[in-house]
């Protein structure tokens, strides 16, 4: 049996083993942790050298019916870890009870709600290694002071370190893309809980970012923060001159306030 390219669900199959092998070798099972997790397996190319390798320990979800009956065909003992589904909707706490590993070449289409989906399940995943398009991949490794410094650069870049690993050409894969690709390598950090509440960091992250070319002041108006913190000079800068930890202290600096 065959599985046709969709394009609704983003797919591009690779064809290059090389590459493959590439993107697998490059999990570096960062906190120890044993079980991993294919997202949007396809026809299987990257999951072929997984059970190769990691046979008793490799998990797939994808939601195309077809790949998946491919899969459970060509893989029959292995029938029970290949689950036709929705990543997105997936409940990681139901299946893995300990840390995972991430890894796959994901549907560009949902990349970011992919990695929103990572952030939310931080302390169970304690590492991933995916293949984005470029633009994507260079956004999330991006530095403070940076034209495309943003929203995920942040909001990843406070649980995880962040590594562009390598480029990919759009002519390893069929369909041919129009973008080009790349795969990073995210590692769970050190950093258990924000000294201030979470929504609040993230209301600042997203709204500072939705005016980037604003200053904080102007960008975070709608917000209406209180006097002492409009009047701080940090507020003189824009978003993207903020790092990290920046954020953090600007952001615990409004929550005591509004907490008050
Ligand atoms: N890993 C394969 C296929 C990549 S294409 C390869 O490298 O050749 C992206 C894959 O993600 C497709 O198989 C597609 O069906 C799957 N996919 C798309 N949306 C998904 C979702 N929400 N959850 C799980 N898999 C998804």
């Amino acid at each position: 049996m065959q599985v046709k390219p969709k394009k609704y669900l983003g797919q591009h199959f690779l064809k290059d083993r090389n590459i493959a092998s590439k993107i697998v070798d490059s999990l570096s099972f960062h906190g120890d942790y044993k079980t991993l997790l294919e997202i949007g397996p396809g026809t299987g190319i990257l999951t072929g050298i997984l059970f190769d390798k990691y046979p008793d320990t490799t998990w797939l979800i994808d939601i195309d019916g077809e790949s998946i009956e491919f899969l459970r065909e060509k893989y029959p003992d292995k029938a029970e870890k290949i689950i036709k589904g929705d990543f997105l909707r997936m409940d990681l706490g139901d299946i893995f009870k300990n840390g995972i590993g991430i890894i796959g070449n994901f549907p560009y289409n949902i990349s970011s709600q992919i990695f929103f989906k990572v952030l939310e399940n931080r302390d169970k995943v304690s590492e991933v290694v995916g293949m984005v398009q470029r633009e994507v991949a260079l956004r999330i490794a991006s530095d403070p002071g940076n034209k495309i410094y943003g929203i995920l650069s942040v909001l990843l870049g406070t649980f995880y370190n962040i590594e562009y690993l390598f480029t990919v050409s759009p002519g390893v894969f069929y369909p041919v893309p129009k973008v080009k690709s790349a795969v990073i390598r995210l590692k769970r950090n050190g950093r258990r809980d924000l000294p201030c509440r979470e929504d609040v960091f993230t209301k600042i992250v997203k709204q500072g970012f939705q005016n980037r070319r604003k200053t904080l002041r102007n960008a975070l108006k709608i917000l209406n923060l209180p006097k002492q913190i409009s009047e701080m000079k940090i507020l003189d800068l824009r978003a993207e001159q903020l790092s990290i930890d920046d954020f953090i202290e600007l952001s615990s600096k409004i929550d005591v306030l509004w907490k008050k």
